[in-house]
This record gives C-alpha cells, structure tokens and sequence, in this order.
C-alpha cells in the first residue's frame, strides 16, 4: 500500500530560533502519528541543526533543490551527497519556483531527479500547469511533458523511489486552493499515466497536492483516493496549522 506524506516547503523562510520554536511545537504535535508520513525542507544553512533537532523523532527532513553535478567546480552548488550527509531523506526537484524563476527545465529537473536517487534520497518531484495553460486546456499536457521528461531519464521503476507532488502553479501561494474534484482529476491522471507503463509502481506512487493548502481544506484533499498528503508553503511555517495538515492524512 502506498504512503502519505506531508511535507513542508520552508522556502528561504526562517532562522535558528524561529525554526527550533517551529520544530519543536510540530514534533510534539505530530508525536502519536507514524513515522514517515511528516517531514520539512529547509534552506540549505539549517540541514545541520534541524538534523539535531529531528533525529530521534518521527519526523523526516530534507532540502528545496540540489545540483545535478556530483561535485567539481560549480560555485553555489549543493551535491546530494551533500544532503545526505546531513541526514536528508527528501529533496524537493522541479519546484515551479525553480522552474520559473531560475530556469529550470524539464531536463535539467530530470538530472536532478537522478542525482538526488543516485545517493539515496527520495526526490519530491513537483510538476504542474500555469493558469493560461489550464485555462486553455494543456493541464494534461504540461503535465505528461514534466513527468515524461524524468521517466525518459530515469525509467518507469524510478518512481518507486520517488514522491510526486501536482502543484498547479496558480494554486502556489495564492490562496486559490484547487478543488478536490479538480485535483483529484490531475491526480487519477498522472496516475494512469504511470500505470500504462508499469502497473504496480504506480499504485504504490505517493502522488502528493500543492497549492494553498490550509488547515481548514486539508482533510477534504486528502480523502480523495488519488491524493496522497501534500506539500506545504505558507502553511508549513505556522506550527499549529501544519500539525493540523499532517494529522489530517491517515496512513
Ligand atoms: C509550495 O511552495 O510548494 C506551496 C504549495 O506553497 P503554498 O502552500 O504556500 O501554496
């Protein structure tokens, strides 16, 4: 059976007391539910002390982006083996964010995706449409373009290791929650997606909803039977609505 995950997105957000304050409220908050199924990603700067402040509880962490290179003369990038030495179990690949701001495309996320499994870290990877792109119907289209882009690189199996996040980019940030209809949609069809190729990944693939989601429409996403958990912006920096939002999925 596949798992739910609820992981936080910390942006480039916070510092070293504020993020122990964060942690330590949403340790004690999530402390009864099962590990695995609630973890952040931080900034790069904190990995260290968050590692000390998680290790031992039930809740997982991990960063916002990696390099695809493995080490060499990249001034400003972080390897994944970097991650790993700090303990990370997740990475964050492909974010909109990232797409859009700093000109990522479809491959250069697929190198990330295979850098970040390479050294045994689970890449959260993020794919989603524009609101002109779903407004003019590409939502399916744009979506099979940025999954298929890592499928080409990295083969059906991958996903097997790997967390798929939809996070329709005019849902980011905006407090314009996708419907659960409307995401589900999304969801039902990256999973077919995957399922033309290899059935059994895909029903074990842990398809997470990004956008806007709140403490108060958590609940309603989740229990849509292709949404399995969330990623979290905004939310995640708010110790009591985050543990709401991870309480929310039942595993
Ligand atoms: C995100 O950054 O991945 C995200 C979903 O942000 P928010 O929850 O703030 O919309």
């Amino acid at each position: 059976m596949r798992e739910k995950l609820v992981a936080g997105n910390w942006k480039m957000h916070g510092d070293l007391l504020q993020n122990r304050e964060l942690l330590d409220a949403v340790v004690a908050g999530v402390a009864a539910m099962r590990k695995g199924s609630c973890a952040v990603c931080v900034p790069y700067p904190y990995l260290s002390a968050v590692q000390v402040i998680l290790q031992d509880t039930i809740v997982d962490w991990g960063a916002q982006n990696i390099s695809q290179y493995d080490k060499g003369a990249y001034t400003g990038e972080v390897s994944a083996n970097m991650l790993s030495d700090f303990g990370c179990r997740y990475v964050i690949v492909g974010h909109s964010e990232r797409r859009a701001l700093f000109g990522e495309s479809s491959d250069t996320v697929a190198l990330k995706y295979v850098a970040a499994q390479n050294s045994g870290l689970t890449p959260i990877l993020c794919v989603g449409e524009s609101l002109e792109q779903r407004e003019s119907g590409a939502t399916e289209q744009v979506v099979a373009e940025q999954l298929g882009a890592v499928i080409m690189k990295a083969g059906i199996d991958s996903l097997a290791n790997a967390v798929v996040a939809y996070e329709p980019v005019w849902a980011i940030g905006t407090g314009k929650t996708a419907t659960p209809q409307q995401a589900q949609d999304v969801h039902e069809f990256i999973r077919r997606n995957v399922a033309d190729k290899n059935a059994e990944v895909a029903s074990n693939l842990t398809i997470q909803y990004g956008g806007s989601v709140k403490a108060n429409n958590a609940a309603e996403l989740f229990a849509m039977p292709d949404i399995d958990g969330g990623l979290i912006g905004g939310a995640s920096l708010i110790a009591n609505d985050f543990v709401s939002i991870c309480q929310a999925v039942q595993n």
